[in-house]
């Protein structure tokens, strides 16, 4: 049988946290009652600094239900992102399998039986994928939906419709925990680890209690950390743009020649515009290049791991 940790990062979430911890607990429960996991199994609550009432009522969880609720402290915001993978890699040595979810509620707690049951069946990430969107609201919804055309479209391989309601086994968590960048975006990341993995799909439903902690400016940020942490297409656009301006530049040469030998052109006009072209991309074409190497200095300083071996078989020994 194994051992389950449920992560759940909080930011000024007393609203919903005692609600949240009765919901999570009734999970834990029923699972060990089903005999899916251990007895020892627990919650995690990660509070991301908040400046309200949240560390205090973890604490009061954890009195109230000492084997199953446990906490971590961040002293200061740090953002869902990092919050999350602080409870990930803290939960990694006690556990064999993490499920990530918010305090919310949003993502319904019943399908974590069904994670558990693809775990168990092999797979060592589950994601839980939203069916449809019915309770964002039409901005959230499209702009959403933007945002993951603009990065399949910019070569980052994400799940559709998955945020962070994912099931990590031990083994999952302590390979992610080998990248050290700065600048999370996990969903784009645990694709990278190759790890066998599924969706299980549900509905996603209304904010419990309490308001968004995502406010546009936060949605736009891991909008754009999402992108360039992990493609360096934007420089390679750059560049295309330099050759492709470059090369109607000669065109537009060949065009001014014409006109200035059938003498149709204010004088000066030629040799004017030509420059304004072709020095225009030039110059793209000198920032694309230079561009291209930065970006190769940008894949190198994150030392990401180049590989992740999952099984060997040795000879000789017995
Ligand atoms: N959260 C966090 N730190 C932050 C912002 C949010 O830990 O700086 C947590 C928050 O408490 C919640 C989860 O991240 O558990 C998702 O936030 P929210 O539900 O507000 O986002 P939304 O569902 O509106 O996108
Ligand atoms: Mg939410």
């Amino acid at each position: 049988m194994d051992k389950l940790a449920i992560v759940v990062p909080c930011y000024n979430e007393e609203e919903v946290l005692k609600i949240a911890s009765e919901a999570l607990r009734g999970v834990l429960q029923d699972l060990i009652r089903k005999g899916k996991i251990t007895e020892d199994s627990f919650i995690l609550f990660v509070n991301d600094g908040s400046r309200d009432r949240t560390w205090e009522l973890i604490q009061e969880e954890h009195r109230a239900y000492p084997r199953q609720v446990c906490g971590v402290k961040l002293a200061a915001n740090a953002g869902h992102q990092l919050a999350l993978t602080a409870g990930l890699v803290t939960a990694m040595d006690m556990c064999d399998v993490t499920v990530s979810i918010d305090a919310d509620l949003q993502d319904d707690v019943n399908v974590i039986e069904e994670m558990i049951d693809k775990f168990q069946g092999g797979c060592d990430i589950v994601y839980g994928v939203r069916r449809e969107r019915k309770t964002d609201t039409f901005f959230k919804r499209t702009t959403a939906q933007m945002f993951y055309k603009l990065m399949h479209l910019m070569g980052v391989k994400t799940i559709y419709n998955h945020a962070d309601f994912r099931l990590m086994s031990r083994r999952a968590v302590e390979e992610f925990s080998r990248y050290k960048e700065q600048n999370l975006f996990l969903r784009g990341m645990m694709p990278l680890l190759g790890y066998e993995s599924d969706n299980v799909y549900y509905d996603r439903k209304e904010r419990v209690a309490g308001e968004s902690k995502y406010p546009l400016k936060k949605m736009l940020a891991l909008a754009f950390n999402g992108i360039s942490s992990f493609s360096v297409k934007p420089i390679s656009l750059i560049l295309g743009m330099g050759l492709f301006i470059v090369f109607v530049s000669f065109i537009a040469l060949a065009y001014a020649l014409i006109s200035y030998c059938t003498g149709h052109v204010v004088p000066g006009w030629t040799s004017l515009i030509l420059s304004i072209w072709f020095l225009g991309g030039l110059q793209l074409l000198a920032i694309g290049m230079v561009g291209q190497y930065i970006g190769k200095i940008y894949i190198e300083v994150k030392q990401r791991p180049r590989y992740n071996i999952e099984e060997i078989l040795t000879c000789g020994e017995k």
